[in-house]
């Protein structure tokens, strides 16, 4: 990285004892964690093998992420290439004159059929950069330079290379730290604070600590996360932990993000890992990797004392809500939408939109329901906590491996002692409407699936305004404005006589009444029209989770048990 402003990162990969004429040397399409087809290997560039004595050998691309080098009897063989990193992205490599961070996967190749080699990287840091932040672990004596046992765990560790602020800390003994550039101003020692007791509330649920060392990676302002081994990705705005709400969101966040050491780094479905990075690697249990973590981070927080019991009922309803008051549940079931995430591009269009559900939020709904269940089935003695002990020690520990759907459910069954084919045959599975009252009174407690009326007139229409533009960006399912025929892209020039621009479209909505027809005049591709819209009533439903007055022992002990 000797000129950090042209983001390129200069790799020199040398491997030994390889036998045969040819060798072929790949990049990975993806990342774990990150469900996506990346294809890095479009920004790789100036691909180049050589001997050991530095005699060029020939090769050619036999795939987009693939580069065969004729390496003859070569001992031998050094490739070189460029790659091209200016995406500030947890699932991405980036590099600038202010830091670098490498996602390996996006940067290091392996060599084809090699994934289980052991592997040594030497990072040189562009002058003046003192630190590196890995969960690799570092080469004694030699600087900068780090080992991991295969690829698969190289390709599990971001590294973030600059001057990064580190705030080290242990947890039972083992260190942690958390790194990151321009951090910015919050309060250091409650940060550390709290993110100790979400690790040991984290060890108290599965009875150890994982991993040897830990590190959080903050690469800078924006959003997302993307979990590891022993570390994670994370880039936040500080700025937001400055309001109560705002670091209740950041405190969600980072459980989430940690807690996948667990869930899904080692207690996983076996489609995930050991994987396969020229391809898709396909399961309907994501559901179960990315909800149930999402259901934990409530109860993370809460027994972390981070938490009141109403905030967590709060996280709760907010899951439960944006899945079910979405259309995409009419046509999406928790199962597919895992198996189908790979689908997601990164510009969503108008039909993801309306018609996908996200399985971190539906995920949470059915931890809610499986938990409850268990709780009720056993009399209290047993819950999802003594599930995902049960997966971490039998598979993870001593098997080693992921589970199978039917091993996810019998594990499941076995805690609660009863079939649980609801949930797993029909909820998880199906569109069906889930019955939340029936489980939330497990634990004495009500929730509001009454669809009540929104406030204001409804055309369903999403918009953006820009430079005094009103355009659509997404058209409701079964909406006033979609019986209107109205489009993504149409620009709505007025709304019932009144211009958009000085008002903003919800503004001239406030002032209309459901049932009324509403004339709106649009452009559409440089050509004016007007269209007629009847004007309708939104319902939504709040899933809002309150105490019953007179719970049962039973109720009232599963409760107690189960939030604090
Ligand atoms: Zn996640």
């Amino acid at each position: 990285m000797d000129r950090p402003d042209t983001h390129y990162f200069h790799v020199v990969f040398r491997s030994e004892g390889l036998k045969g004429e040819t060798q072929d040397f790949k990049l990975p399409a993806w990342t774990p964690g990150f469900y996506q087809i990346m294809d890095y290997a479009r920004n790789v560039l100036n691909f180049r093998a050589e001997d050991e004595a530095g005699r060029p050998l020939t090769w050619e691309k036999t795939a987009k992420n693939t580069w065969r080098v004729r390496c003859g009897r070569a001992a031998a063989v050094v490739v070189r290439y460029d790659v091209y990193a200016f995406t500030r992205f947890v699932a991405e490599s980036f590099l600038d004159d202010s830091q670098a961070f490498i996602t390996p996967a996006s940067v290091f190749m392996h060599v084809g059929g090699h994934l289980r080699h052991p592997a040594v990287v030497t990072i040189k840091p562009f002058p003046g950069w003192s630190r590196v932040s890995t969960g690799l672990d570092p080469v004694p004596g030699r600087p900068a330079t780090f080992a991991a046992r295969d690829f698969d765990v190289l390709y599990d560790s971001p590294i973030l290379i600059g001057n990064q602020e580190v705030l080290p800390f242990e947890v039972l003994g083992i260190p942690h730290e958390f790194a990151g550039c321009g951090l910015g101003a919050f309060d250091r020692e409650k940060f550390v604070s709290d993110l100790k007791k979400i690790i040991e509330a984290s060890a108290q649920l599965m009875g150890e600590l994982p991993y040897q060392r830990y590190v959080f990676i903050s690469i800078g302002e924006g959003r997302g996360g993307l979990e590891h081994s022993n570390s994670t990705a994370l880039s936040f705005d500080a700025a937001d932990l400055a309001t109560p709400d705002g670091y209740k969101k950041w405190l969600s966040f980072v459980c989430h993000e940690y807690f996948h050491a667990f869930n899904v780094k080692r207690i996983r479905p076996a489609a995930l890992g050991p994987f396969d990075y020229d391809r898709e690697n396909y399961t309907h249990m994501l559901w179960v990797s990315e909800g149930l973590t999402v259901y934990y981070e409530g109860l993370l927080l809460n027994r972390a004392g981070l938490f009141s019991r109403e905030d967590v009922f709060e996280l709760l309803q907010s899951s439960i809500q944006s899945c079910e008051n979405s259309s995409g549940s009419l046509f999406q079931s928790a199962a597919a939408s895992s198996f189908d995430t790979w689908l997601q591009s990164f510009q969503r269009s108008g039909n993801a939109a309306n018609t996908t559900i996200s399985y971190y939020d539906k995920g949470a709904g059915l931890g809610l329901l499986l938990d409850l269940k268990i709780r009720h089935e056993s009399k209290n003695k047993k819950s999802l906590d003594d599930v995902m002990r049960y997966l971490y020690r039998a598979y993870h520990l001593e098997r080693n491996r992921g589970w199978t759907d039917t091993e996810f459910r019998q594990a499941c069954e076995a805690a609660a002692g009863a079939s649980l084919a609801e949930i797993f045959e029909v909820y998880a599975v199906t569109t069906t409407a889930v019955d939340y009252p029936k489980y939330l009174a497990y634990a004495g407690l009500s929730i509001d699936v009454e669809p009540k009326d929104t406030p204001g007139a409804w055309l369903g229409a999403e918009v953006r305004t820009q430079n005094g533009r009103t355009t659509v960006t997404n058209v409701e399912w079964d909406s006033p404005a979609s019986r209107a025929g109205l489009s993504i892209g149409d620009e709505v020039i007025a709304l019932d006589g009144a211009r958009t621009g000085p008002r903003s479209l919800d503004e001239i909505l406030a002032g209309l009444k459901t049932g009324q027809a509403v004339k709106v005049l649009i452009s559409r591709r440089g050509a004016v029209r007007e269209m007629e819209a009847v004007l309708g009533k939104k319902t939504s439903r709040s899933f809002a989770i309150a105490p019953l007055s007179e719970p049962t022992p039973l109720q009232a002990a599963i409760l107690a048990d189960w939030i604090k």
